[in-house]
């Protein structure tokens, strides 16, 4: 049995001016040929453990991902899908092809690369079976369900899960080149666009109860081989953006059908509770009246990198600075102009900046002020888990600046946040912080902080905001909560 495995791994934000470039893949990583196998990406080794127990003859092609960011140059793209087919076509005796995907990537055009992806290989790989694992996030469209014949996306938010699902998926495929089995795939949609704040698989929220619900009905059936379910990445402005189910059934799509339905409704049903009532960086601070905590992590969700933002709002860090506190804040920042003004400083040196809202500058304007070197770094450190766990991250030069007791780390280019790996990088303890700013909606969660600890979200101007119905959509523009009498409807892909 022979299998190959690659894949092409990023994720858009068509509100973020932050094109993705051959650069970003660079700092995200590319492996080709026998690289794969040291490669620590999660999904890889997943692959690569369910491959060597299947005793399958692995054919390696060519695996690149890149931070999240805006939309990814039509070049790039080009450059490693041909990179990735020249291998593809020197294997035309392959039994079967898995593709670790992420979903949400856009190309310059417009176009869903995923989609644009799997119907090229599908045309000219008609014979073969190809399974691809994507993130729950992912934007699911007609084309690609009808491009591939398994999608099987990861079941955790925060994500932990993709060594797990990348196994999972070979093991099906494994299954289906041996003619065990025969997937048998249907989407059910439904038009309800939310941020993905309330939508953990951790606790009793919405999403991790039909995500437990969905897992046990798939347990329970012997002839359901996959359940996904996706809450649409929705930063993107793409036609018939629809969060719901996926369910893959041995041999029987009336049963895929069926199920795929019930959690498409069920989702609707919980729409809701997807919501979240937000408040603005001065509201937060200006509530914060008693002091029975040791830390306030502040959560500015609106300027996420992990959902392609550029990361350079500073609109928390200026209500910081306006609060004036006698106990610390620490604070992130990506500013590269920020940084070519302190790159010939020293350590110690008091500096004028001028920091934020200058690469994307319809989103805020920048503090101007005095600020005291105190802290220099080149800029890489190890991702302690999640997607990119054990791989290294790269925020590029960085400088921790101080101003009275607001501290700011400002790198020189986006990272997504997983368990505070930047502010590490700098040597920094958490602890030592009564205000600390981070911009991931959901992996604060995995910040190590001792004593009481209070979470707020924060909503301000950003292409990543909580609230998404403000968003300019132009090519869906008819869904929940945008819509709020909006009408059920369920549309099935298969
Ligand atoms: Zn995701």
């Amino acid at each position: 049995m022979k299998i190959a495995i690659g894949g092409i791994f990023t994720e858009s934000n068509q509100f973020s001016l932050n094109p993705i470039t051959a650069n970003e893949f660079k700092r995200g990583g590319i492996f080709r040929d026998s690289e794969f196998y040291e490669a620590r990406v999660p999904s890889i080794r997943g692959c690569i453990e369910g491959l060597n127990e299947e005793n399958a003859e692995i054919i390696p092609l060519l695996y690149a991902s890149a931070s999240p960011g805006g939309k990814i140059t039509l070049e790039t793209f080009e450059v490693l899908y041909s990179d990735l087919m020249a291998r593809l076509r020197k294997n035309m005796n392959l039994d079967g092809l898995i593709l670790n995907m992420h979903g949400a990537a856009v190309l310059e055009d417009g176009s869903h690369l995923d989609s644009t992806m799997l119907e090229r290989i599908r045309e000219e790989f008609s014979k073969i079976p190809i399974f691809i694992t994507v993130d729950l996030h992912a934007y699911i469209t007609e084309n690609l369900v009808k491009s591939c014949d398994a999608i099987l996306a990861w079941n955790t938010y925060p994500h932990r899960d993709m060594f797990d699902i990348g196994k999972k998926a070979v093991k099906l495929l494994s299954r289906t080149i041996r003619g065990e089995i025969k997937p048998r795939m249907v989407f059910s949609g439904v038009n309800v666009i939310t941020s993905a704040i309330n939508a953990s698989t951790d606790g009793a929220g919405p999403f991790a109860k039909l995500m437990a619900e969905q897992l046990n009905a798939e347990a329970d059936q012997d002839d359901i081989l996959s359940t996904s379910l996706f809450l649409c990445q929705p930063y993107l402005d793409q036609p018939r953006m629809m969060s719901g189910s996926l369910v893959i059934a041995n041999n029987h799509l009336q049963k895929a059908q069926k199920l795929s339905y019930e959690f498409a409704e069920k989702y609707w049903n919980k729409r809701a509770e997807f919501l979240s009532e937000t408040k603005s960086a001065i509201q937060v601070l200006n509530s914060l009246q008693s002091d029975e905590y040791d830390h306030h992590v502040l959560v500015e969700a609106s300027d996420c990198c992990g959902g392609g933002a550029i990361g350079d709002s500073v609109h928390t860090i200026r209500q910081l600075m306006r609060l004036n506190s006698d106990q610390k804040s620490l604070s992130i920042v990506v500013d590269p102009k920020a940084i070519d003004q302190l790159s010939d400083k020293n350590i110690g040196a008091i500096v004028k900046l001028k920091i934020g809202h200058q690469s994307d500058t319809k989103w805020g304007n920048p503090i101007e002020d005095n600020f005291e070197i105190i802290e220099k770094s080149s800029g890489q450190f190890t991702y302690q888990g999640g997607i990119w766990g054990g791989e290294t991250g790269d925020m590029g030069l960085s400088y921790l600046v101080k101003k009275s007791e607001n501290y700011i780390l400002i790198n020189s280019k986006p990272t997504y946040e997983w368990a505070g790996e930047q502010y590490h990088a700098m040597n920094l303890d958490l602890n030592n912080y009564k205000y600390i700013l981070v911009k991931n909606p959901m992996n604060y969660r995995n910040l190590k902080l001792s004593g009481r600890t209070k979470y707020h979200r924060i909503d301000e101007s950003g292409p990543t905001p909580i609230n998404v119905e403000e968003l300019p959509f132009t090519k869906s523009k008819e869904f929940f909560p945008k819509n709020l009498e909006e009408k059920m409807v369920i549309r099935q892909y298969f």
